[in-house]
């Protein structure tokens, strides 16, 4: 009676080991064949962009100018090469989004003056047109600053490390950094 209880459990083992070798979990995905990476959202609420093609659920990766878009998805692929992950943190915004993070910039920096230097008015936001992308992580900015003109994309403010525009042809020369958004108007 004895030695059967105790064979038992390692019989079960048995059991447990071949059942694991003879059906293995599927392989994860190749983290190289998800395309874009997926990004989250930020606290200014800006929606996740997909991983794939979107169709027509995010508005802010849908109303972006599609030369830009096909920009940065060419830069994510060859920064993913790199062994960097590249995301999209935001890009086109609505009016009223926009006009609401100027009003918090506002309120932070204590002048509409002082605030257009980070954040610009919808009238001048390249957000709001769709001309403009920001990219995260740090990372992904110091690499698209670097490669960034080979697919047109260029930083524009000295001050926004993470804020890209088609700005030149692909493969041309970015035009001189602006300070800051202020610069622009
Ligand atoms: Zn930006």
């Amino acid at each position: 009676m004895t030695s059967r209880i105790a064979v038992l459990p390692v019989t079960v083992l048995v059991a447990l080991l071949v059942t694991a070798c003879g059906s293995p979990e599927p392989d994860p995905v190749d983290p190289a064949e998800r395309g874009p990476s997926v990004v989250r959202p930020l606290a200014d609420g800006s929606p996740d962009i997909p991983g794939r093609p979107p169709r027509g659920g995010d508005p802010s990766v849908d109303r972006l100018d599609p030369d830009l878009l096909a920009a940065v998805k060419a830069a994510m692929r060859d920064a993913r090469a790199d062994g960097v992950a590249m995301t999209i943190t935001s890009g086109w915004r609505s009016r009223a989004h926009q006009q609401r993070l100027f009003d918090e910039a506002v309120a932070e920096y204590g002048s509409e003056s002082e605030a257009s230097r980070w954040v610009a008015p919808p009238d001048s936001s390249a957000h709001v047109t769709g001309d403009a992308v920001d990219i995260g992580p740090k990372e992904a900015d110091a690499w698209l600053v670097e490669h960034g003109a080979a697919y047109g994309l260029c930083q524009i403010f000295a001050n926004e490390a993470w804020h890209f525009e088609l700005a030149t042809t692909p493969g041309g020369v970015c035009p001189d950094l602006l300070p800051d958004g202020s610069y622009r108007r």
